[in-house]
């Protein structure tokens, strides 16, 4: 049981929130929703635990498809980066500013960029490409994402000045925006070789994610007594994390999915 008890943990928190929030609200839509998402990441982390290969990606798609298709085209939420600054600035703490405030801005004290290695759906396509080891050193072209992130705020601010952010309007802006994530997405992952170059340059959600995930609990330490200094973990980092470096501050730190492919590689078990 003992090696289950990372799975039973994270689906009791997700419970805890989904009844939490359902008798506070009195909204039964919260109960069901993290509820679905508790069982999807408890019986992922559990299959993981088993040993499974394609654990993760189990996560990635029942979490990822569900809130692209049930929550954005279905329910008609927007859940991207601009519909949590719209909820925001309309004062309503519906489903976008909660999903925004324990995936990407609270929750990853606890779990680091889990989002991005385990629910997101954009990724959850990008990892499919065949560059699962990045084919060239990284480029220097991160700030990119602070252009897009101020963007992504500077459109919502247009369109209530404008009186035209609505539930319609923010709808449309959903659909265009996960297109144009995935056409810019797919042709940088083709170009420069690299599945996860759109998350490394051009994502704007990691303006959030990066400081917290800084602090994060949980991360993949390594006992640096026992390293041999092979490089297998940094040859199967889809993110350049200099994984072989205890400290915080190691190169790429915050940009670790904890997508575990180091510690599988690991020859003489020094990640953890
Ligand atoms: S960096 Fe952005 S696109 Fe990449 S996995 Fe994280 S949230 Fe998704
Ligand atoms: S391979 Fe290891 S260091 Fe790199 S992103 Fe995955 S878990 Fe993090
Ligand atoms: S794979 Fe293990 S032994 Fe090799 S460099 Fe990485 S941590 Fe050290």
């Amino acid at each position: 049981m003992k090696k289950y008890k990372s799975a039973i943990i994270l689906f009791a928190v997700f419970e805890a929130i989904a009844v939490w929030l359902w008798l506070s609200t009195g909204s039964l839509f919260y109960l069901l929703n993290f509820s679905y998402i508790g069982c999807t990441l408890g019986v992922g982390l559990a299959l993981s635990a088993a040993g499974w290969k394609y654990a993760r990606e189990f996560v990635q798609f029942g979490v990822g498809s569900y809130m692209l298709v049930f929550l954005g085209l279905i329910c008609k939420e927007n859940m991207q980066i601009e519909g949590f600054w719209y909820y925001l600035f309309s004062g309503v703490v519906g489903a976008g500013v909660l999903h925004y405030a324990i995936a990407k801005i609270f929750g990853p004290l606890l779990f680091g960029r889990g989002w991005c290695g385990y629910a997101c759906w954009t990724a959850m396509i990008l990892d499919l490409l065949p560059f699962k080891k990045p084919a060239g050193p990284r480029k220097r072209i991160g700030f990119i994402r602070y252009i897009m992130f101020a963007l992504s705020l500077g459109i919502v601010i247009l369109l209530i000045s404008l009186g035209k952010a609505n539930k319609v309007t923010m709808f449309y802006l959903f659909v265009a925006g996960n297109v144009l994530y995935y056409v810019v997405g797919i042709l940088l992952a083709l170009v420069l070789k690299d599945n996860r170059a759109f998350c490394k340059y051009i994502c704007p959600i990691t303006v959030f994610l990066k400081p917290m995930s800084y602090f994060s609990v949980l991360r993949v330490k390594c006992d640096e007594s026992k390293c041999i200094q092979c490089g297998k973990c940094l040859e199967v980092c889809p993110m350049d994390v200099e994984v072989n470096n205890d400290a915080r501050s190691r190169k790429n730190a915050t940009e670790c999915i904890l997508c575990q492919k180091c510690k599988k590689a690991c020859p003489v078990k020094a990640l953890k």
